[in-house]
């Protein structure tokens, strides 16, 4: 939220910012809250993190009214983070603030664990896109995101695709999901590493966990070995 408080600042004093963005802002991330319901493994909100921020959340009236300034500046899609963004109470009048504002696309990124009526809202229901945060298949693939979490996701996904909304699924590619996903496909490690282009020994240490933070570059090409798109 410390990021967040600086942006306030910046957006009242900083001409040289709305002088450089005048016209040619296309989108932009709001996140209105650091507060969440879940402690993935592999959160940048931890609370050794967090607990040191001095708010927790932009309180509307400022929320709205960086919005306003940033469609003024030209924003027509606007995406609403956290934190987890459904624990900002004011989320689904902001949402159609946005659409009164007349942006032409508004999208939310969500862990997916939120009341079943947060769906139903008549304001949530003008949003453009729904994209879910999950990184596995099953609740085994997904412990990184704790546990209990894929059943609770996937139920909210399976409403959400009921009730029409646009879904999408983001994930975060880790060891445990390449090992896992790999084996359920039956492929052998000695052929996606001929497939992904990355040797026997690397892909070994990073399904064991020997590499524990392997580069994104390498994770890339094994996606590609399993054809995964990313
Ligand atoms: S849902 Fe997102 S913000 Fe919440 S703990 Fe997980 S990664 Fe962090």
């Amino acid at each position: 939220m410390h990021q967040l408080h600086q942006l306030k600042i910046v957006m009242k004093i900083d001409k040289q910012f709305e002088d450089i963005f005048r016209g040619k802002l296309y989108q932009v991330f709001m996140y209105l809250i650091d507060r969440c319901n879940l402690s993935c493994e592999q959160c940048l909100y931890k609370p050794n993190l967090a607990f040191q921020l001095h708010r927790k959340e932009i309180p509307y009236n400022e929320a709205k009214e960086l919005l306003q300034k940033f469609y003024d500046l030209g924003a027509s899609k606007v995406t609403f983070m956290g934190g987890e963004p459904t624990l900002y109470k004011e989320l689904p009048q902001l949402i159609n603030d946005a659409k009164e504002m007349g942006y032409s696309y508004v999208r939310m990124d969500t862990n997916g664990i939120f009341p079943k009526e947060f769906l139903d809202d008549k304001n949530v229901r003008k949003i453009d896109e729904i994209t879910f945060s999950l990184d596995g298949y099953d609740e085994k693939t997904n412990s990184i995101r704790g546990v209990g979490v894929f059943k609770k996701c996937t139920e909210s996904i399976k409403k959400a695709v009921k009730l029409g909304y646009m879904v999408q699924i983001t994930c975060c590619i880790h060891k445990g999901l390449t090992k896992k996903y790999r084996e359920k496909l039956g492929v052998s490690q000695d052929k996606l590493s001929k497939l992904a282009g990355v040797t026997l020994h690397t892909l070994t240490k990073i399904e064991t966990g020997a590499t524990s933070d392997p580069r994104i570059e390498t994770l890339k090409k094994i996606a590609k070995g399993l054809s995964v798109s990313v």
